[in-house]
């Protein structure tokens, strides 16, 4: 469950890896269209493999780098099952191509 930013309302989150249920999600209380708000912990993730590259310089550092990726996985996961959403601002893409099949100047 998360809540809809414009009503204030409960709305049921379908499972983060339904990616399909996400892209149509709607408030049901007032029609907004909603998107899944990415995990904050996202941000550690790029900064795993420099951690590794300093786990060679001794047994400490090869810890640190162990814990560090644990702990980015975990958050990773826990913000998954939780996850928040926010207003969709992206209107529905507009077909680029137009087919002047009723034009009437032929
Ligand atoms: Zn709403």
């Amino acid at each position: 469950m998360a809540k809809c930013p414009a009503c204030n309302h409960d709305v049921r989150t379908p499972l983060f890896l339904n990616l399909d249920a996400w892209r149509h999600l709607v408030c049901p209380h007032c029609q907004a269209r909603l998107e899944m708000k990415p995990p904050r912990s996202i941000v550690l993730g790029p900064l795993i493999a420099p951690f590794f590259v300093f786990a060679r310089e001794g047994r400490v550092f090869e810890i640190i780098a162990f814990v560090f990726m644990f702990v980015t996985v975990f958050l990773l996961l826990l913000e998954s099952l939780r996850p928040k959403v926010q207003l969709r601002k992206k209107s529905l893409p507009e077909p680029s191509i137009r087919l002047n099949i009723d034009d009437p100047s032929n």
